[in-house]
């Protein structure tokens, strides 16, 4: 049964089909869903519900309804406002509404959605960083146009990290670069696994650029440490 809905018309009903099929597809998707109750115990943990308008039991009962055109609104609308913290998985009919979003979202990236790319848009320098360093978000990082939701210590942190860094003495808190150093032998691998799991492809769909760049880097080191493929 399909609900009618105002947003996104102009997408085609065979495209948002074809991603549903894709979600269900995956091999997780059986073990995620078995239907609704609409207890709304999920919503009751959840911790995303209380911030935004969203909804673990709508995502559930969306997909058991199999109502695409509410699917597709939640692929670009709703599945980047959970914080896949899994607490929805006390729901009593043995539903994963976390596990089932997660899926979502991979489907979501891996077809390039103009919204998933402006929803992640501020994290291209945080991939960036992990995955060719292998470690997390430095400090000169936190940039308040990159993460406008974090609240405005971001822009009193960023403007006046100088004086931060003299007046907190951990070490990380110094750094320009990376929060530690990655031993090379573990970096090396991490690139020979990004590579052979497709993960710089799927970057690729998001932001071509990103993951030229990426490739690249590791492409050298990888052939430098003779684990090249
Ligand atoms: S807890 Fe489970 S059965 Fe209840 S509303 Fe959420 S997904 Fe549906
Ligand atoms: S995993 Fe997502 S949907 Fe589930 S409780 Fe956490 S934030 Fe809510």
């Amino acid at each position: 049964m399909y609900v009618f809905s105002v947003k996104y018309q102009e997408v085609p009903l065979e495209d948002k089909e074809r991603l549903f099929e894709e979600v269900k597809a995956d091999p997780r998707y059986e073990d995620y869903l078995y239907g609704c109750y609409e207890c709304g115990i999920c919503v009751a943990a959840c911790p995303s519900a209380r911030f935004y308008d969203f909804s673990p039991r709508k995502i559930a009962q969306t997909l058991a309804r199999e109502d695409v055109e509410t699917f597709y609104e939640q692929l670009n609308d709703d599945v980047w406002n959970c914080s896949q913290c899994f607490s929805c998985t006390r729901c009593p009919r043995q539903n994963n509404p976390g596990g089932l979003i997660t899926v979502m979202r991979e489907v979501a990236v891996k077809n390039g959605l103009r919204t998933t790319k402006e929803a992640l848009a501020g994290y291209t320098r945080i991939i960036y960083k992990i995955m060719t360093t292998g470690t997390q978000v430095s400090p000169d990082m936190l940039q308040e146009d990159a993460f406008p939701d974090w609240g405005p210590q971001v822009k009193a942190v960023s403007e006046n990290l100088d004086l931060w860094r003299l007046a907190l003495p951990p070490e990380t808190l110094h750094t320009t670069g990376t929060s530690w150093e990655v031993e090379e032998r573990t970096m090396q691998e991490l690139y020979a696994i990004w590579k052979m799991t497709g993960s710089l492809d799927i970057i690729s769909s998001l932001d071509e650029g990103l993951s030229d760049i990426m490739e690249e880097i590791m492409d050298e080191e990888l052939e430098a440490s003779g684990l090249s493929f």
